[in-house]
């Protein structure tokens, strides 16, 4: 029998709604047997998901969702099977976290601004002791009735261009794969279709990404048409990347799909999990 593998997925240590156990929790009932933690910018949920994954008989992978900056654009970096302990990897997470309180501060002022108060109070309610997170104000701005949902919100408020948005500052391209392949771990270009970039661009950034050694292309993602995994299935076999696989999950009411509800992959594709650094999860290959 074939695994079911969902290697990109959010806790409440960044702007997913379950906790760490919970999570792995629900993945056990979704019949995940392979299980990546991609919090944004921190690992502090690794240790706890590890914990609740070995008493359920799922493997757990840790992993890591870092910001990235690149050619002013923010997209996403994963690092699956990162070594949490890795000294240079929590530096860098740590400075990631700093820019987010910072930002998080100038979002709630701006929000102060168009008359929206106690933003930022609010947010870091909803983080409870956490980074926090555009999600975070997204709660707050739809709980107060700002906004319908959470694509609504972020349309009006927290997208450039609108009041609450913040230029992000984050790793550079170099950096983030430094960090993830200083602490053991393969890098893997997040939800490459969400970005919507002309293929040229795209092509460049998986250029510099391949150039930096990253591994991986998530080619299905929850924010993926079926359209979008072929179009990435293509680029992932024009530049040999490996292929990687996740829901993107926060939580209920997730904007995305259910956690554990993959599509296959496009023919053609090489999981990533076949690559030797998976070994020490499966004495034989699956
Ligand atoms: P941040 O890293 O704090 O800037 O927030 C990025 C996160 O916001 C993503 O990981 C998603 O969880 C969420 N997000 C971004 N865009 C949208 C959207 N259009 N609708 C819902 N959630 C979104
Ligand atoms: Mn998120
Ligand atoms: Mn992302
Ligand atoms: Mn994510």
């Amino acid at each position: 029998m074939s695994l079911r593998y969902d290697l990109h997925t959010h806790s409440t240590m960044s702007d997913g709604s379950f906790s760490p156990t919970d999570l792995v929790k629900y993945a056990a009932k979704q019949q995940v047997s392979v299980l990546s933690l991609t919090d944004h910018d921190t690992t502090e949920g690794v240790a706890e998901a590890r914990l609740a994954a070995n008493s359920l008989g799922v493997i757990l992978v840790p992993g890591v969702e870092v910001s990235v900056t690149w050619n002013h654009s923010t997209i996403h970096i994963l690092g699956l099977n990162v070594d949490p302990e890795d000294t240079e990897l929590q530096q860098g997470l740590a400075a990631l976290r700093s820019f987010r309180d910072w930002r998080a501060k100038e979002i709630g002022q701006r929000l102060e601004k168009t008359g929206i108060a106690e933003a930022y109070k609010a947010a870091r309610g909803y983080a409870s002791g956490s980074s926090i997170g555009r999600v975070h104000f997204a709660r707050f701005l739809v709980k107060q009735g700002y906004a319908t949902d959470m694509r609504d919100v972020f349309k009006r408020f927290l997208v450039k261009g609108k009041p609450g948005h913040v230029t992000g500052k984050w790793a550079s391209l170099e950096q983030a794969l430094e960090w993830i392949h200083g602490a053991g771990g393969q890098a893997v270009i997040a939800h490459p279709a969400r970005y919507r970039m002309s293929v040229t661009r795209l092509r460049q950034l998986i250029g510099e990404f391949c150039e930096c050694s990253g591994e991986g292309l998530e080619v299905v993602s929850g924010s993926h048409s079926r359209n979008d995994c072929i179009t990435m299935a293509t680029h992932a076999q024009r530049s040999a990347l490996l292929a990687s696989c996740g829901s993107d999950y926060h939580g209920p009411g997730n904007p995305w799909i259910e956690l554990g509800k993959i599509a296959p992959f496009p023919t053609g594709c090489v999981p990533i999990w076949k690559s030797p650094r998976w070994k020490q999860y499966f004495p034989i290959h699956k």
